[in-house]
């Protein structure tokens, strides 16, 4: 059986071309920077590091949160 994961798809890359965060429309992501792809249905959404990172804190947050409930 395969191992489950809450955490869905998500990758590092570097972004090919500069486009706007898409947490935030005013932090610009520059071709060559390293962004956060996080899987959204058929297509990919790309946020900039310091989103990538409060998202990564929030979730990391919600888990330990969970881990509790479960009493381990
Ligand atoms: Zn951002």
């Amino acid at each position: 059986m395969a191992t489950k994961s809450l955490v869905i798809r998500v990758e590092i890359d570097q972004a090919k071309h500069s486009h706007d965060c898409q947490a935030n429309n005013r932090h610009r992501i520059k071709m060559g920077d390293s962004r956060l792809k996080v899987r959204n249905g058929r297509s990919w959404d790309h946020y900039c590091i310091a989103c990538a990172v409060t998202i990564v804190q929030r979730d990391l947050g919600k888990l330990h949160h969970l881990e509790r409930q479960l009493d381990l």
